[in-house]
Formats: C-alpha cells, sequence, structure tokens
C-alpha cells in the first residue's frame, strides 16, 4: 500500500494527478512532425531510467495523488523491459493507459489486458498508405491497420491521433470522420504543434475551427452533434448521426486547455517537464540516485509552473523560434 501524501498543486490551484511517462525516446517510426530526420542522438544507457527506477518513480507519483498514468514515447512497446513494467504498473491503484504506433501492439494484447489496460491510444495520420509511409518515413501501413482491428476485436476502446498538417493530409479529415461513423473508433484530430526540429510554422498548421467547417461542409450541421467530454479532456467532442464511434478536436494551438491541465511529464531520462512547452526541466533521476527526496523537487517544479503554455506568449512563427524545447520524441507526447 503507498502512503497517501499532499497532491501536486500550482500556483493557480490546478491539481496535477494524471502523469505520462515516456519508456524510451527511440522509434521504429520516423514520422517528420515528431521525429528529426537525423534521428535522436545516442546516449549512454546509463542516462535512461532503468524498469526498476521508472516503476519506483511513478509509485512516488501516486503516493502524491496521481490517479493516471499513460505511458508514452518515442515508441514505448520498444522499450526493453516494456512488458515487465506494463504488468508492475497495473499493479498500481491508477487507471494505465498507452499511446502507441501499434506497429507491434499484437505481441502485448494479452499483458495489456493483464495489467488492467482498457484504452489504447494509437497514431494514425493518414488512411492512404502512401501518405502513412510518406509522413512516418516508413512502411507499416498494413500492419499497424490490422492492430488496429485487433485493438478493436478485444474490446479495447481504441482512440486514433492523427496530427493535421496542411498540404498533407487535410484533406483526409471527413474520410477519418466516416471511419468514426462506421466503427468504434474515437479519431481525435490534433492541431499541429511546434518542437525542436519539426519545421512548425503556422501556415501548416490546421485549426479547430477549419476541422469543424470541413466536417459540417461535408455533412451538415445537422450530421453530427456534440457529445460530453470528460473532466480534463483535451478533446472537443462528437459523434455523427448513427456513429459508432465518435471524433474529437484537440486545439492545443488555437486553444490550448491551459486552465484545467492536471498534466505531468516525466522523460525517459528521468527529467520532469511541468508543461509540453516548458524550456525547464528538473532532474528527478539524478536525485533519485543520489537518495534525495524527489518529493520535494517534484513540488518546486510545479511551483514554478506558468499559467499557460509552459511561458510561451503565443504560438507565432517569431515567438516559436526564440523558445528551447526538446523534439516530440523525446519529451513524450
Ligand atoms: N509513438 C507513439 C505514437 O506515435 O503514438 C507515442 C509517442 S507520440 C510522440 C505521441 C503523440 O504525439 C502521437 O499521437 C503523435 O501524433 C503526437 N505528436 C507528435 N508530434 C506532434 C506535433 N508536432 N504536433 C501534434 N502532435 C504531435
Ligand atoms: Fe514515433 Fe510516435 Fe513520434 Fe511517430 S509520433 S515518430 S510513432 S514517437
Amino acid at each position: 500500500m503507498i502512503e497517501p501524501k499532499a497532491n501536486i498543486t500550482d500556483r493557480f490551484g490546478r491539481v496535477h494527478d494524471y502523469l505520462r511517462i515516456s519508456l524510451t525516446e527511440r522509434c521504429n517510426l520516423r514520422c517528420f512532425y515528431c521525429m528529426p530526420e537525423e534521428g535522436v542522438q545516442l546516449r549512454e544507457k546509463s542516462e535512461f531510467m532503468t524498469a526498476e527506477e521508472l516503476i519506483s518513480i511513478a509509485k512516488t507519483f501516486v503516493g502524491m495523488g496521481v490517479k493516471k498514468i499513460r505511458l508514452t514515447g518515442g515508441e514505448p512497446l520498444i522499450k526493453k523491459n516494456a512488458e515487465l513494467i506494463i504488468r508492475e504498473l497495473g499493479k498500481l491503484s491508477v487507471e494505465l493507459a498507452i499511446t502507441t504506433n501499434a506497429v507491434i501492439v499484437d505481441r502485448f494484447i494479452d499483458v495489456f489486458k493483464e495489467a488492467g489496460i482498457k484504452s489504447v491510444n494509437v497514431s494514425l495520420d493518414s488512411l492512404k498508405e502512401d501518405c502513412f509511409n510518406d509522413i512516418s518515413r516508413r512502411n507499416y501501413f498494413k500492419q499497424i491497420k490490422e492492430n488496429i482491428d485487433l485493438l478493436i476485436a478485444n474490446d479495447f476502446n481504441v482512440k486514433i491521433n492523427a496530427v493535421v498538417i496542411r498540404g498533407v493530409n487535410e484533406t483526409e479529415i471527413t474520410d477519418f470522420v466516416e471511419w468514426s461513423r462506421k466503427e468504434n473508433v474515437h479519431v481525435r484530430f490534433i492541431e499541429f504543434m511546434p518542437f525542436d526540429g519539426n519545421n512548425w510554422n503556422t501556415e501548416k498548421k490546421v485549426s479547430f475551427k477549419e476541422i469543424l467547417e470541413d466536417v459540417e461542409n461535408t455533412f451538415g450541421k445537422d450530421g453530427f452533434y456534440k457529445i460530453e467530454d470528460q473532466p480534463n479532456d483535451t478533446a472537443r467532442n462528437f459523434r455523427m448521426i448513427g456513429g459508432k464511434g465518435t471524433f474529437g478536436i484537440i486545439s492545443s494551438v488555437t486553444n490550448p486547455f491551459c486552465d484545467t491541465c492536471n498534466r505531468i511529464r516525466l522523460t525517459a531520462d528521468g527529467k520532469i517537464k511541468n508543461c509540453l512547452f516548458s524550456e525547464d526541466e528538473s532532474d528527478l533521476l539524478s536525485a533519485y540516485r543520489r537518495g534525495e527526496s524527489i518529493e520535494d523537487k517534484i513540488r518546486r517544479s510545479f511551483a514554478l509552473k506558468h499559467k499557460e503554455r509552459g511561458g510561451l506568449s503565443e504560438f507565432s512563427n517569431e515567438e516559436v523560434r526564440k523558445h528551447k524545447n526538446r523534439s516530440m520524441t523525446s519529451i513524450g507526447g
């Protein structure tokens, strides 16, 4: 039994009870908006959390009120010992979830079930094989589609993350929505966000408003309806009339939902980021290895959390250029 301690709260009264842990910065895909073309720099193994360290640090967070843990990366399932980590975290009294590109999900179906994972987020940015393979710079489209079917057949709640980028896949928005009508999948369109090495600019972003207008123009305003969003949900969600699944839009750039943020990010090398866009990080792993109290470090990090966007004043080309951050693959999305 983990002893409960005070919650992780910031100056603005936000309680942080949702921990996203990156298992690795490495990946078996190379999505151009996430992974710099040259890949991530290889670093010593000792710079990253071992499975035991990760599990122990996760337990500290659970003692501080964390109620939900999401495993992410890089690609979490390629981490050595991913199976052990999933099983051990499954024993904690938290909701456990995972975000994966699904390339090797078929090997983990039983592990997910045993760990009590009910919901799996899968990234898929195009329903066209050529386009998807171009985006991910690899050739796993068919395998991923088969694995999504496998997850649905095994009764997982399957959410599909699609980053919408102008000139790349914005013509497929309504195809994704149509998919959510026919099948029990929950598509979430994500506005393209700026990270180091992904050549972001405002022109490439397709906004919440534009995505919704596209759906309205194709299916009519009466063709779909708004459904209730879960508390702290980052997506605004909708369902097609007669739809088996749903679709939603995550407006991280045009309306970044900072006022209800409850997220903590732990990178694979053991740093806490108190916001996806924060320049500052706090080195939890080194403190842990020195035997210091990591609770104090966690609290100090959140005491300094900015009100909005990790201190980035706005998502303009100029401000983004000045702002230092990691690439998404090394943060953990
Ligand atoms: N490899 C796993 C995957 O792709 O699902 C987990 C890690 S990935 C970094 C987590 C999520 O971040 C994915 O859904 C991905 O689409 C999203 N993502 C990565 N870069 C992004 C960006 N620049 N803007 C918006 N979403 C991004
Ligand atoms: Fe890998 Fe996921 Fe990034 Fe694509 S989005 S490169 S699958 S970590």
